[in-house]
């Protein structure tokens, strides 16, 4: 079987178990203060440093709850180049916690990388695929073809993902593999 396009992901427990204590302590969307940072490394996917740099960036600047910082060290999103012809994809648990493959031979077909990046990072950031939505999304991945260059997610993908990390939404302490 070879699936193909932005994106197999399967995310795993998207249940949301917030302590008690969290949920009375902190309105979602209430407390400015409250901001998950996560770390990634794009060290493993030299030829994409400075696509993936701005794909975090978009992110950055549609999201307060939760922040995108690149560091090689303990990073939780790992992003890795393939050129296996799989398409890309992440494994993650959609809580900051993944693995992502960007697939050369998927950029070399033309889709654009920087908006593969954003769409496999909004996976990590709790979002799941919507292939047949808009280009104006993330989430629809490949699914409006290459000449789909939009890079930054749409008002509802970032207010979903603000609403996420509303509580401040701790990473969790392991990798769940599942594709
Ligand atoms: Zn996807």
């Amino acid at each position: 079987m070879n699936v193909r396009g932005i994106g197999r992901v399967v995310v795993v427990a998207m249940a949301l178990t917030v302590p008690l204590g969290a949920q009375l302590l902190s309105a979602p969307g209430a407390d400015a203060a409250s901001v998950t940072t996560l770390y990634y490394s794009s060290s493993d996917a030299p030829d994409y440093v400075a696509q993936i740099d701005q794909g975090a960036a978009n992110w950055n600047a549609a999201v307060t709850d939760v922040k995108l910082v690149k560091r090689d060290s303990s990073a939780t999103i790992v992003i890795h180049e393939t050129n296996d012809g799989q398409g890309s994809y992440t494994n993650t648990d959609g809580h900051g916690n993944g693995q992502i493959y960007l697939d050369s031979t998927q950029v070399a077909e033309g889709y654009d990388v920087t908006r593969i990046a954003a769409h496999e990072i909004g996976h990590n950031l709790g979002l799941p695929d919507d292939y047949t939505g808009p280009c104006s999304e993330l989430m629809s991945g490949h699914g409006p073809g290459t000449s789909c260059k939009n890079e930054k997610p749409s008002a509802q993908e970032a207010a979903t993902v603000q609403r996420n990390f509303a509580n401040g939404f701790a990473p969790a302490t392991a990798v769940r593999t599942f594709r």
